[in-house]
């Protein structure tokens, strides 16, 4: 191969520009979101950068620990305090300047909005728990988005690629004593400071499986050129333990409630609505407009409405996702009982048992995040999804040209 034309001397790009199937055009165009910025989401993200994918969405909640250090490279310990995802965002576009490299803190299965999933090429799952796992496998499955999935212990590890219509989803393993163990009944509402377990990890394996997982993600961007020869729909194990590596398939559950496709033409964009601008009522008069007056929103989440206490019988407005209400928010404010929950999917449901006047509140104030997708229903069935596509264009879209970290973190903290 002639390679009279690189200059090793001054193009970073020299020597992946040698390598023939390395779509240049198409890796910078590329766009990915990585969810998870711990010990795997940081070697998927140095790779990421080293290889220049053109537009980078880091996800994360959590901040930084000085425990994270023994297996985090993109971190420092002048870091200790800052979300890993701003930080792991500034570090990848110090180690490549030519990425675009945006970043968001949030819980995943409430936080993110679905149109940024929808903006995405690919999904890369650096994860650590069951249900950001369910949520991330049900999006990329609702807007048909591959995702690549990884997980590991000390020295073995796994991934998993799934592509929606073709083969197994994340979903399809789930076994009843799967799905008992990631449901919480009222009665079970975790405390507010309960400490999640921290799992025993090494950098090595996880420098293994993310190396897999950007390679998978790299093929995806190109499936036509890879058929065959994708993890797709398989598992890679990697038994570090003995060094052994193997390939399982995994297989289709028929009755998977996770293999509906919004159906591209069922979703709207509103190129004015926004979450923290559009009122429940404004949303739910879009709905029924287009599916007649019986329509209702689909909400993404179950919302928790009232605190209704069996003592003194008082009503306090809870107003948020049925999953950011702990166990210390349940004390009835007057009497100090325990009170119960009530809770609703819908906007514009048949509400019963308490007031919808919340209608005339923006979205995001009942928890429905910016850049979100949310889908009405009809009386005789019809369906269309509406994109909050007014959040899409400033700071979570690829389209608000080169904003500044520090225009980022301002953005983050609005919300
Ligand atoms: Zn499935
Ligand atoms: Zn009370």
């Amino acid at each position: 191969m002639s390679t009279g034309l690189l200059d090793f001397q001054t193009d970073r790009d020299a020597a992946l520009k040698l390598i023939d199937w390395f779509d240049i055009d198409r890796v910078r165009a590329a766009r990915i979101l990585v969810v998870g910025a711990g010990a795997i989401g940081n070697e998927v993200l140095k790779n990421l950068a080293l290889l220049g994918i053109g537009n980078v969405f880091v996800y994360d909640r959590d901040t930084i620990e000085m425990s994270n250090l023994s297996r985090s490279v993109l971190f420092r310990s002048s870091d200790a305090g800052a979300l890993k995802a701003a930080v792991a965002a500034r570090r990848m576009i110090e180690l490549n300047p030519s990425v675009s490299a945006r970043w968001q803190a949030g819980d995943v299965t409430l936080d993110l909005g679905l149109g940024v999933f929808r903006t995405m090429d690919v999904i890369i799952g650096c994860l650590d728990n069951r249900e950001a796992r369910l949520h991330v496998n049900r999006v990329c499955w609702k807007l048909d988005r591959p995702w690549v999935d990884a997980g590991i212990g000390q020295l073995n590890g796994q991934v998993r690629a799934y592509r929606p219509g073709n083969g197994a989803c994340y979903e399809c393993a789930m076994t009843e004593s799967d799905y008992r163990r990631i449901s919480v009944p009222c009665g079970a509402i975790a405390s507010r400071y309960a400490s999640e377990g921290k799992v025993p990890t090494t950098p090595t394996i996880a420098s293994i499986v993310a190396g897999v997982q950007v390679q998978e993600a790299l093929k995806l961007l190109s499936p036509e050129v890879w058929t065959g020869r994708m993890i797709s729909g398989r598992e890679f194990v990697f038994n570090g333990t003995s060094c052994a590596a193997a390939f399982v398939d995994l297989p289709v559950r028929e009755d998977c409630p996770a293999h509906d496709t919004l159906s591209p033409e069922s979703i709207l964009e509103l190129p004015k609505a926004s979450a923290t601008v559009t009122t429940c009522g404004e949303l739910l008069a879009a709905a029924r407009s287009e599916l007649g007056e019986g329509a209702v929103v689909d909400l993404n989440f179950e919302l928790a409405v009232d605190l209704r206490c069996p003592g003194c019988q008082s009503v306090q407005r809870l107003l948020r996702p049925f999953r950011k209400v702990y166990r210390e928010d349940l004390e009835c404010e007057k009497c100090g009982r325990q009170g119960y929950v009530v809770t609703t999917h819908t906007i514009g449901g048949t509400a019963e048992d308490y007031e919808e006047d919340f209608l005339g509140l923006p979205l995001a104030a009942i928890g429905v995040p910016r850049f979100d997708i949310l889908t009405a229903r009809g009386d005789g069935g019809m369906e269309v999804s509406f994109e909050l596509s007014g959040d899409g264009s400033g700071d979570l879209g690829w389209n608000g040209g080169t904003e500044t970290m520090e225009d980022q973190e301002a953005a983050n903290a609005r919300t």
